[in-house]
């Protein structure tokens, strides 16, 4: 019995559910309670809240978040394998845990939570950047959730709190630091997982904003983005040609020399040439 649910432990629960890792899923499970509960403090205040967890696997963060006090836990997994071990854990938890068997990318989660709402992950790479994109880029702002505690490699979370300047600052950075307070909270080496990945990971909390931290049209200003640093050793004249005939003019017109590159352009700066564009678009 574990000692924060009276729950076997997880090595147990993985060992008579049969849920050895697949790699094609990103399994890299954490088998720690005390670890799992500690994640799941770094949401925040659960207690009020609706949980929405995304890739419960064979249910440790989970029993972190009901520990906590959690008000509802949603958990949306893949693996089919894994729904008995969670049934043991909404039994032990009655009416407070609703699993469902489906992939995140997929499943509209909306109609089974009531908010406040917070969201907290330990999901496979590409999938979490997936997600995290979607969440930060709804058209209208607050969105549905107050904050997200999510597990990311190193190299990703670092992407999420990158300054202007740094080797890492880019798309990431900018959406999630736009409408969010962001923060890495935790850092997490290989040893953790089991199976171990090959690199070390780190958990990051954001905060939804009240507002934008700077005005733009959240579609405009990921285009900008996504131009700006797909070609990210290029000056902005050249890698925003395609944005409008008259990009130079507009890049003045926001402050940023046409010959700047969009790793040495601020937050602010960018949300300005946004602007821009949408105000030369209308005409
Ligand atoms: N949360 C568990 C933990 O911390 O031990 C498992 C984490 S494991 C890194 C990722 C989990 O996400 C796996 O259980 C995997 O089956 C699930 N998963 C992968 N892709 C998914 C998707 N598209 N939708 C929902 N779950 C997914």
């Amino acid at each position: 019995m574990s000692a924060i649910d009276g729950l076997p432990p997880l090595r147990e629960v993985i060992a008579e559910h049969g849920l050895a890792a697949k790699k094609s899923l990103g399994q890299n499970f954490l088998l720690d309670l005390n670890l799992t509960a500690k994640i799941a403090r770094l949401a925040g205040d659960v207690s009020a809240c609706d949980v929405l967890e995304i890739g419960p696997g064979p249910g440790g963060l989970t029993r972190g978040l009901l520990a906590e006090g959690a008000r509802k836990v949603l958990a949306i997994e893949k693996d089919a394998r894994c729904l008995p071990a969670l049934a043991e854990i909404a039994a032990q938890y009655p009416g407070r845990l609703e699993v469902i068997n489906g992939d995140a990318l997929e499943v509209a989660p909306l109609a089974h939570l009531m908010p406040p709402i917070r969201v907290a992950a330990n999901l496979p790479y590409n999938v979490g950047t997936e997600l995290l994109v979607r969440w930060l880029t709804p058209q209208a702002w607050p969105p549905f959730w107050q904050s997200l505690t999510l597990m990311f490699q190193r190299e990703v979370a670092q992407r999420i709190v990158a300054e202007p300047g740094s080797k890492t600052y880019g798309r990431l950075a900018i959406l999630s630091q736009w409408r969010c307070d962001v923060r890495i909270v935790l850092n997490l080496p290989p040893e953790a997982f089991s199976p171990p990945p090959k690199v070390s990971s780190a958990v990051v909390h954001l905060t939804a904003l009240p507002e934008p931290r700077f005005p733009a049209d959240a579609k405009v200003l990921q285009e900008v983005v996504a131009r700006g640093f797909n070609q990210r050793r290029k000056m902005l004249r050249a890698s925003l040609k395609g944005l409008h005939p008259d990009i130079e003019d507009l890049l003045r017109a926001a402050g940023i020399a046409p010959t700047e590159r969009a790793e040495q352009v601020p937050l602010e700066a960018f949300c300005a040439l946004a602007r821009e564009v949408s105000a030369a678009r209308r005409g």
